[in-house]
């Protein structure tokens, strides 16, 4: 009964709002190319039979890896942000192109050591996550995947991919791309829609305005009170501690608004890198 009513309910949002802007959760999305279960471009949602099936008949052009972290983001966003962010993305790009593209699972830990001062963060060394996403890439090459995109929503996992990814063409001799979703955000696209000139930044401004945009329930102002509590986040440096604030304060310049044409600008840009990467 509640996924009837919550398909329901996303189906109306999206006779309303751009496609970009809805929840990803599980349900059925109304594209350019009518109405397709979000499910099929989530390849973890797929049966073997799906997944070969597309594989044989030539469907299957790519595949993106999400790669992105569970990580502290301020007082108020959700650990899951980034992985949430990055995925959302990746799917709503994926329906552009449906069928041709599938999302992988998300890597959803990534390198944060540069937060772990700031509680709930989790993460990876540098060689474990360079070698996890390495073996998900060598997965889908052993079953014939041509064309990977590596899609990240993590600014600490940048340097770690860029340096791995000439030992993972050389090693898969396949088509592999990397790019940051916010790859897509030219200085005069962060000027025209953030007011504080700053994107990515973290948990500021234009996260906060994503996570209004795309999943408000991970959003979390209740209860928040930065003042009073910062004596206690346990944050290491000076520098690091006025950049949390810095953010924090950035943070409350979110909007709705802002978040759905970032996003949108967003999905754009990887869907037409995905088309390139197709079509070369
Ligand atoms: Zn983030």
């Amino acid at each position: 009964m509640e996924a009837r009513i919550s398909r329901r309910a996303s189906l109306r949002s999206l006779a309303a709002a751009p496609l970009a802007a809805l929840p990803s959760q599980a349900g059925i999305v109304r594209t350019d190319r009518g109405y397709i279960d979000l499910r099929k471009v989530r390849l973890w949602e797929n049966t073997r039979k799906e997944f070969r099936e597309s594989l044989e008949g030539g469907t299957l052009k790519a595949v993106i890896i999400p790669t992105a972290s569970t990580e502290q983001h301020n007082e108020h966003l959700a650990m899951i942000h980034d992985t949430a962010s990055v995925t959302l993305v990746a799917e709503q790009a994926a329906l552009r192109l449906f069928p041709q593209v599938l999302v992988a699972t998300p890597v959803s830990i990534g390198v944060s050591e540069h937060w772990m001062d700031r509680k709930g963060t989790l993460s990876l060394r540098k060689e474990t996550f360079q070698n996890v996403v390495f073996d998900v890439a060598e997965s889908l090459k052993r079953h014939g995947v041509q064309r990977v995109l590596i899609l990240n929503g993590h600014g600490g996992n940048i340097a770690p991919l860029k340096e791995a990814l000439p030992d993972f063409r050389a090693k898969l001799g396949i088509d592999v791309q990397f790019n940051s979703y916010w790859d897509a955000y030219t200085p005069e696209i962060i000027r025209k829609y953030m007011d504080s000139n700053t994107a990515p930044g973290h948990a500021a401004e234009f996260e906060t305005s994503f996570a209004l945009a795309a999943f408000p329930e991970r959003v979390h102002w209740e209860k928040v009170d930065y003042e009073r509590d910062k004596g206690r986040f346990g944050i290491k440096t000076r520098a690091s501690a006025e950049q949390d604030e810095k953010f924090a304060k950035e943070a409350r310049m979110a909007s709705t608004a802002k978040g759905e044409a970032m996003i949108g600008i967003a999905v754009d840009w990887v869907a037409n890198r995905l088309q390139q990467m197709i079509s070369a």
